[in-house]
């Protein structure tokens, strides 16, 4: 099982960061071994003093594909949830000076936390509304619409380079609203309303 991620995806995060638009997807991966298996609680690896959140859509593909066509793309996943692509932030500043690849700021043990799935077919994925809540605050308040990149566009993408395979994960980016988390934080995930996601921070 991989995971893709997407970043650079919603322009006012773009913004927040300083960073260029892009004129393709902007793609990293996690390692399998980075999915969060802790149940709700979250430890801040000792080698970052400054771990953000970002909360991001998460779908799971069910079948194998290859260059896969956009129309063709909705047949790939019926499974979607919100999930987190933790950063080091930190980490990853100083490896984008360098030029370096991000892996350790990105795909560290843990770092790749999934929410509860939802069906597909319940949802319109193409304007669906999400948020991120810390500590009872809403922090990340977006709907997929804003996204620069829908999701066939991303799984036509990814496909070209990367054969999907069952149970494969895109994470598709991050709205504006990420910033770094401390120990006794609460973050919570919510889908139109639904609370899919619960993490404290330790
Ligand atoms: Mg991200």
């Amino acid at each position: 099982m991989k995971i893709i991620c997407i970043g650079r995806n919603y322009v006012d995060h773009i913004k927040e960061l300083g960073n260029e638009m892009t004129s393709e997807p902007v793609i990293f991966m996690k390692p399998d071994s980075a999915v969060f298996r802790q149940r709700d609680a979250f430890y801040i690896p000792d080698w970052t003093n400054d771990v953000h959140y970002e909360a991001e859509v998460v779908v799971r593909i069910n079948r194998l594909g290859k260059n896969i066509e956009p129309k063709f793309a909705h047949k790939y996943f019926a499974e979607f949830t919100l999930g987190i692509d933790f950063t080091a932030r930190d980490v990853q500043s100083k490896l984008k000076k360098q030029g370096l690849p991000w892996e350790k700021a990105k795909g560290f043990d843990q770092s790749a936390v999934l929410g509860d799935f939802l069906p597909v077919e319940d949802y319109d994925l193409r304007d669906l509304h999400f948020e991120l809540h810390k500590n009872g605050e809403v922090v990340q308040n977006a709907s997929t619409k804003l996204m620069i990149y829908d999701i066939p566009q991303m799984i036509e993408h990814c496909s070209q380079y990367f054969t999907l395979k069952i149970g494969d994960l895109i994470f598709t980016g991050t709205p504006a609203g990420v910033g770094p988390v401390a120990p006794g934080d609460v973050l919570e995930g919510f889908i139109e309303k639904k609370k899919v996601l619960n993490v404290r921070i330790k």
